[in-house]
């Protein structure tokens, strides 16, 4: 039995979003987006964001979370994130090359979340005005975050202020927005422009689509120029309709709500399963379908045995007191939709010395 657990996009796409794509692709339709896939998810990401919305549909979240940065910060400009965020470390400084050599200035938290104390911080060391210096122009959250964890609608709120009374411009990187959504019940607007998100990231790749994200500006103004920098980016698909027809499949009748529910109980079935196991140690709780764990190296070494897939973690992301000793290792492991019970519970069972 398959015990992957690499990562979310280690799963291929969803059945019925490839039959959406087999059916978009009957006949002729035209080009470049302005097809009727295109618009229809156009229109129903409107619907889920009860809001009229500038909607850009793209092929990679490396290619969203770039080009929705270089909308917000000019090229002396500065994209706060978290230290470890995505957009920092694995985009291969494609944030900067599209924001045409802007910085991102990386901020402390625990558990791969920005604090007020933080975002403070870190904006009193760059202040306005200073020729020597970049200046702050974007605040970037994931939402979930690198660490699988979750920022509260208050928590959100909070910083999204603090950013805007200082002129930033807030960025959200989604591309676990389902599941992050799944775990605080809340409808897609309270996470994102009621908490002042200005522009997301609205990931579907690792929730289901085959290779699908959008670009989602809440305020028009922002998305002007947005159309040329994707075309410039080498993002806007001349066959468009084949994004289109992911994103109107995967929002069709709340599928990808779904979808990341069945990943999150998977999260939350292996997260109780390590808890229960003597010898592990969780830094912080899951909160949606990523576990962060360290397993004593002997399990590790059974689990390699038995097959299981993981990616080892940076010990960095953890605490200095809670890092893994010598006989001890740090692991992240990601559900996904496709993730059975048993596997789950496989995994535990060897985890466990079984
Ligand atoms: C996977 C991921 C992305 C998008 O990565 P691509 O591989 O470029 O699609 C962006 N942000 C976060 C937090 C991610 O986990």
């Amino acid at each position: 039995m398959s015990m992957d657990f690499a990562s979310d996009n280690a799963t291929g796409a969803r059945p019925d979003i490839l039959r959406a794509i087999m059916a978009a692709n009957d006949g002729a339709a035209p080009a470049y987006g302005a097809d009727e896939w295109t618009q229809r998810a156009e229109q129903a990401l409107a619907a889920i964001f009860e809001r009229e919305v500038a909607a850009f549909l793209l092929a990679t979240g490396t290619a969203a979370n770039a080009l929705a940065l270089a909308a917000l910060v000019e090229p002396w400009g500065a994209a706060l994130c978290h230290e470890f965020a995505h957009v920092a470390v694995d985009e291969c400084g494609a944030p900067e090359f599209f924001a045409a050599g802007a910085k991102l200035a990386g901020v402390a938290g625990a558990a791969g979340k920005i604090t007020p104390q933080g975002l403070r911080d870190a904006l009193d060391v760059m202040p306005r005005g200073v020729v020597k210096q970049v200046q702050p122009m974007a605040l970037s959250l994931a939402q979930a975050t690198e660490c699988g964890t979750v920022y509260s609608l208050d928590e959100l709120a909070a910083l999204a202020k603090m950013a805007h009374d200082a002129g930033l411009g807030v960025h959200m990187d989604g591309a676990r927005f389902a599941n992050a959504l799944v775990t605080l019940g809340c409808s897609p607007a309270d996470m994102s422009w009621r908490a002042g998100v200005d522009v997301l990231s609205f990931g579907a790749t690792k929730n289901g689509a085959l290779a699908c994200e959008a670009v989602v500006f809440f305020d028009r103004r922002r998305a002007e120029n947005f159309a040329y920098r994707r075309k410039r980016g080498g993002h806007t698909l001349s066959k468009g309709r084949l994004l289109g027809a992911q994103m109107e499949a995967y929002l069709e009748g709340g599928r990808w709500l779904e979808t990341a529910a069945e990943a999150n109980a998977m999260g939350a079935r292996l997260e109780a399963g390590l808890r229960a196991l003597p010898g592990v140690r969780l830094p912080w709780s899951r909160q949606a379908n990523q576990v962060f764990a360290i397993l004593p190296r002997a399990a590790h070494e059974a689990l390699g045995r038995a097959g299981a897939r993981y990616h080892v973690w940076m010990p960095r992301a953890l605490q200095t007191g809670e890092r893994p000793a010598a006989d001890e290792i740090f692991v992240r492991l990601v559900a996904s939709f496709e993730t059975s019970a048993e596997s789950v519970d496989r995994f535990v069972a060897v985890a466990g010395g079984a």
